[in-house]
């Protein structure tokens, strides 16, 4: 099928084996898409490139997206190492632990908000007007990672709730301004998914198992689904969707109510 043949993307917040980036990686270069990665830190250094020849790419990056310079030059080493930008992947997220547990109102400190916008949600937009130029030149798609707390209230998720609401708010904003430029931008909420960052949340075990037994599907997702998902969207299967919003948690949030067995 290789619905990606030609596409060249970027994908930020790779940081090992278990990452939805690496599960959306995986499918665009299974659909024919030619790759960049960016990680953050110097430690994944080795870990990030491994994962790129994996995929056939050398182009592996660092980059800390609250810099605004290294975002300026994670664009201008890609765009030249690709020949161009069709695809942003936007994967990245980040509070403080200590935030993410406990009760919303005393662990949601000044500090923590300021963090968790930042990381999380700002740097879609910063990202997006750096690789602007390049994305408006054949029609690009910009894809971040969103999850249920944007919209509904849970426990320990805390922070970052306001500040998925906040990326999920900037998708529409960001899909209104650039899509007279033919430049598309969508978000995938995903359920669950054990990797490092969600080893940050406090009973995140607790989470999974509740989702198992209340999803539609009985279970929760895998970065797989989350990737072809991701693929499909970047794609143009999907040219007629922006500034949405797309659930790939088992069907976890249409749920309204379960009663024990
Ligand atoms: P992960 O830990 O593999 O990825 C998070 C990434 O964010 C890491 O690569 C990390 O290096 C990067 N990051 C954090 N701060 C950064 C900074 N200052 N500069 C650059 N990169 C930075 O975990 P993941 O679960 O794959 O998370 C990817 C995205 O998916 C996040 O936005 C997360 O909120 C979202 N998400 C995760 C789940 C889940 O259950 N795992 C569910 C829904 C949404």
């Amino acid at each position: 099928m290789s619905f990606l043949q030609g596409k060249r993307a970027l994908i930020v917040g790779l940081a090992s084996n278990r990452s939805i980036a690496w599960g959306i990686a995986k499918a665009m270069h299974r659909e024919g898409a030619q790759l960049a990665f960016s990680y953050q830190g110097e430690k994944l250094e080795g870990r990030a490139k491994d994962m790129g020849k994996e995929l056939g790419t050398d182009a592996v990056f660092e980059c800390d997206v609250a810099d605004d310079a290294a975002i300026d030059k994670l664009i201008a080493d890609t765009a030249k190492a690709l020949g161009g930008i069709d695809i942003l992947v936007h994967s990245v997220g980040f509070a403080p632990r200590e935030a993410l547990a406990g009760g919303f109102t005393e662990s949601t400190t000044r500090d923590a908000w300021r963090i968790a916008q930042d990381i999380s949600a700002y740097s879609l937009v910063a990202l997006t007007r750096a690789a602007r130029p390049h994305l408006a030149a054949g029609g690009g798609s910009v894809l971040t990672l969103s999850y249920l707390g944007a919209v509904r209230a849970l426990p320990n998720y805390n922070v970052m709730g306001p500040a998925k609401a906040s990326l999920e708010s900037a998708v529409r904003f960001l899909a209104q301004d650039l899509g007279h430029e033919g430049i598309r931008v969508n978000a995938i909420s995903a359920g669950p998914i054990k990797t490092l960052a969600a080893a940050g949340i406090a009973g995140f075990r607790k989470m999974l198992e509740h989702v198992a037994q209340t999803a539609p599907l009985g279970r929760s997702v895998d970065a797989g689904e989350v990737g072809d998902a991701a693929a499909f969207l970047c794609s143009d299967l999907a040219r007629g969707i922006t500034g949405e919003t797309l659930y790939v948690d088992a069907g976890y949030h249409t749920v309204g109510m379960t009663l024990p067995d």
